[in-house]
């Protein structure tokens, strides 16, 4: 099989009008072929060569239901893509997350492993990553689906040819990622990529989230670090170098701690999830550095319905600066939305309060320029959802799998 980008398929006209079909019914199926030709300009017989050849990828589908309207009955299309399925992986301090997806939005695997992020050095964190991909893709692939593409997500700053410049919660400089779990991998026939968590989760929310499709949205990672994936008038903020939506790293608190950035009173430093812990069972932190954060999550969520007032507090004071930095981003960019995922989404019953009167109060906009801080339904696995839908987006945008024979 053929994969990544091949620039002459992207200049060829019957590529693109393919994509535009695709991408037609992926919004209005089902629907006729008459129904594309009507809407997208392009002739009744352009359209039937161009579905068959979408049915022949199977990408498309007739359903075998009719429409009966003016005249001859019409047979309506839907999505396929059953056959096609990508890989997505999330890197934690403290835990993988690996999700296939299907290119009909079937869920094929979701799977968590613990991980030494913060501890293992950078060859063995890839030799770890690349065992759990390589089963994932197994699976799938025993499954009799074709593999799209394997994308990894990092809580750090990564360039463009997907080494990761800076990921403090991992401890990693300069770590070629990208090249070193392709050659881990053998070389696959599918391409390997590696992108930040934040843009990550965003897609997966702009993909398949409550608020799909809303075209200024924001998602907040919760974690040890805090990013922010950034989706501007319907395209992922990519800035120069790749690096933008680093809200973690915005000073929120004057007489703050220090940051493992180095600097004082970052937003990450007082509502990360490390914050959180120090603040509400400094106990958990006395053996080093936390490996498992899930339980110590679980013990503050049971204390907060208990309502133990010190843990109400810890999440008022987390929430307040929450809100503070979803101002930041609604005076900047004005999102409809700032989705709050990973921990954030399991506290937000306690966090939401304080950071909505924050935001109200921050953004010089009335009614916070119409922005909504909402909880992500994707949550913990978001940016692994959209590790996944990476691959199946560059189906969208032109570049059509062939069934391999
Ligand atoms: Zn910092």
């Amino acid at each position: 099989m053929q994969t990544g980008p091949r620039p002459a398929d992207f200049a060829d006209v019957r590529a693109t009008n393919l994509a535009v079909v695709l991408r037609y019914v992926r919004a209005n199926a089902p629907c006729s072929r008459a129904d594309i030709a009507a809407s997208t300009g392009l002739n009744k017989a352009t359209v039937s060569s161009l579905v068959a050849d979408l049915i022949d990828r199977r990408l498309l589908r007739e359903t075998g239901l009719t429409e009966h309207r003016i005249g001859r009955p019409a047979t309506m299309l839907v999505l396929d893509g059953s056959p096609y399925a990508a890989v997505g992986l999330e890197v934690n301090a403290d835990h993988l997350t690996a999700v296939a997806i299907d290119l009909a939005g079937n869920r094929l695997l979701s799977w968590r492993r613990s991980f030494a992020g913060a501890t293992a050095t950078p060859r063995k964190a890839i030799a770890a990553i690349a065992g759990v991909a390589r089963k994932a893709v197994a699976r799938i692939g025993g499954e009799g689906k074709q593999v799209l593409g394997l994308t990894v997500g990092v809580p750090g700053l990564v360039d463009a040819k997907g080494t990761v410049r800076l990921a403090l919660n991992l401890g990693w400089r300069d770590v070629d990622l990208q090249d070193g779990l392709t050659q881990a991998l053998g070389a696959p026939d599918y391409p390997v990529a590696v992108e930040n968590d934040a843009n990550l989760a965003a897609m997966a929310e702009y993909r398949y989230g409550p608020y799909a499709g809303t075209p200024n949205l924001v998602h907040l990672t919760g974690d040890l670090g805090i990013g922010a994936g950034i989706v501007v008038d319907g395209r992922l903020l990519r800035g120069g170098q790749g690096f933008p939506g680093e809200i973690g790293h915005v000073r929120v608190a004057e007489t703050g701690p220090e940051c493992t950035c180095g600097r004082r009173g970052c937003l990450e430093s007082v509502a990360g999830i490390a914050a959180l812990i120090r603040s509400v069972a400094p106990d958990a932190l006395a053996d080093g550095p936390l490996t498992d954060l899930e339980p110590e999550v679980d013990e503050v969520v049971r204390r907060a319905r208990a309502e133990e007032p010190a843990v109400l507090a810890a999440l008022a004071e987390i929430g307040t600066h929450l809100g503070h930095g979803a101002a930041i981003l609604a005076n900047l960019v004005n999102p409809e939305v700032v989705v709050l995922g990973g921990y954030f989404a399991r506290l937000a019953p306690w966090l939401l309060p304080r950071a909505e009167a924050e935001l109200l109060y921050r953004t010089i906009a009335p009614d916070s320029g119409g922005c909504r801080l909402v909880v992500s339904e994707l949550a913990g696995d978001a940016a692994a959802v959209g590790a996944a839908a990476r691959a199946l987006d560059s189906v969208d945008a032109g570049d059509l799998p062939r069934l391999a024979v």
